[in-house]
């Protein structure tokens, strides 16, 4: 039977809820601590605030029994013999990640701790963030031989969060002390060992995978740069196929087919070969930005990461060209608009670029009608509704009387559209879809005139 360890998860958004949970479900005991005393209580409620499947059931099975939820840090690090650090590492004007919210925790739980503690970077922070922490606490007046600061980067999608938890592709625990290495050890034990996967009920990973995962002892430093190389490297495969999708585009060549050609190569891999309107989310832009500003301040040249966001960043203007190429003059246009979160089952609006494209849309004196399944709400907080901008609740009335019908988010549900109605929905038959949804020949045939990325118009 593997050892229960009494956690805190400092932070209860995206990944510090999904792993309070998540930990729970491992077998462990969980205090799940925010700061935001609206949060809390929803939680404590049973609410879980964001769109995240498999979340609501374990919230249900854990909440106010393996996983409490409080405003009291100070009780949580007491209690708690690992205290993982999941708060916001938003980038800073300079493009650094600011990191002042994991010094204000790092603060809170100095002044607490009573007994030894491994506290557990799992925000994403830049390399020798674990000095720093360290740093803040011993000036706390803590005894260094009273806590370790190891990194255990979170690799989780959004959307997929839960399995992504529970059945990832590595865990990585960067630690320069054998005694919270093996505390970390223990804690992952139920995934690494296989034994969670037995479990009945068990929650099924993102692609049916059932693996015990490896997990793989580093440095502190090393685990802090392999979080952000790893998303740098995500950023640069998209980056990448998008400036091949444009050179199919100038060509007539199908960039579905060149991504099919170049994933078969197994150095390369089918994965993340995908163009579209260029990475948007809370992770990409942000930890991009700090990785090359980490690699300027240590006079390392890293301007091939200058050139992924500068590709990144014209994805949205060409598409915005593709429009105003169909539609001729966008003034006045009414455009119907499918998604607006940064990618599909999710309802995380952050550095959207579906959204810049709504912003762009506007400004050039469109009107729009945009449904997504989950995110108009928050949309609707940042971009009110207003003469030019209705929220809608389907694809059809997005789609109803328009004179074109962009597909901004790659929602499930999105490329399952009954293409009759949409038709008979649209003023004029124009799809142009930004995520490669359908067959281009399937849209010809239902009376579409149908434009995607990088992929010849079919006739
Ligand atoms: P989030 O904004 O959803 O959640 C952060 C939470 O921390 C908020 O609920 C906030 O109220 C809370 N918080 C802030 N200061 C606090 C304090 N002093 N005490 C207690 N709570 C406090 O952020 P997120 O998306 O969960 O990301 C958290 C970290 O994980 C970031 O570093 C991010 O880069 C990283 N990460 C995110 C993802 C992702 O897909 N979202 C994936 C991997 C890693």
């Amino acid at each position: 039977m593997p050892k229960q360890t009494q956690i805190a998860v400092v932070g209860s958004g995206y990944v510090g809820l999904v792993a309070a949970v998540c930990f729970a479900e491992m077998g462990h005991n969980v205090i799940c601590v925010d700061n935001d005393e609206r949060k809390v209580s929803a939680l404590q409620g049973g609410d879980t605030l964001i769109h995240e499947i498999y979340l609501p059931e374990l919230l249900q099975r854990y909440r106010n029994t393996k996983v409490r939820f409080m405003t009291d840090l100070a009780e949580a690090t007491r209690e708690c013999e690992a205290i993982f650090i999941a708060v916001g590492t938003p980038q800073s004007e300079t493009g650094d990640a600011d990191l002042s919210y994991v010094e204000a925790v790092a603060c809170e739980i100095a002044r607490s701790i009573t007994s030894y503690k491994v506290i557990v970077e799992k925000s994403t922070v830049p390399v020798y963030t674990n000095e720093w922490i360290r740093r803040a606490i011993e000036r706390n007046g803590v005894a260094r031989d009273m806590f370790d600061v190891v990194s255990n980067p979170e690799f989780l999608r959004e959307g997929t969060a839960v399995s992504d938890f529970l059945h990832p592709d590595r865990i990585v625990v960067g630690a320069d002390s054998d005694r919270a290495a093996a505390v970390l050890r223990e804690i992952y034990a139920p995934l690494t060992s296989g034994e969670y996967y037995t479990k009945e009920d068990a929650i099924p990973g993102p692609c049916g995978v059932n693996a015990a995962p490896p997990l793989l002892n580093t440095s502190t430093k090393s685990a802090e740069i392999i979080k952000h190389a790893s998303n740098a490297f995500l950023a640069v495969k998209i980056s990448f196929i998008n400036a091949v999708s444009n050179l199919c585009e100038a060509t007539d060549a199908n960039v579905e087919q060149v991504a099919i050609g170049m994933g078969l190569d197994a150095r390369i891999g089918p994965r993340f070969l995908r163009p579209g309107i260029g990475y948007g989310g809370s992770c990409f832009p942000k930890d991009v930005a700090a990785f090359r500003s980490v690699a300027d301040q240590l006079g390392v040249d890293f301007s091939l990461l200058s050139e992924v966001e500068k590709i990144n960043g014209q994805q949205k203007k060409r598409f915005l060209n593709k429009v105003r190429t169909a539609l001729w003059t966008l003034r006045g246009k009414k455009l119907g608009v499918l998604g607006l979160s940064f990618k599909g089952e999710t309802d995380d609006i952050r550095e959207s670029p579906a959204i810049e494209l709504v912003e762009m849309l506007l400004a050039e004196g469109c009107s729009v009608k945009a449904f997504d399944p989950a995110a108009m709400e928050r949309t609707a907080e940042r971009l009110p509704a207003g003469p030019n901008l209705e929220y809608v609740e389907s694809s059809y009335a997005a789609a109803d009387d328009a004179d074109a019908l962009l597909i901004l988010t790659d929602w499930a549900e999105f490329a399952k559209l009954d293409l009759k109605r949409l038709n008979t929905a649209l003023r004029y038959p124009i799809v142009i879809d930004g995520r490669n949804l359908y067959d281009p020949h399937a849209m010809v045939e239902h009376g579409m005139t149908y434009i995607s990325v990088g992929r010849p118009t079919a006739n």
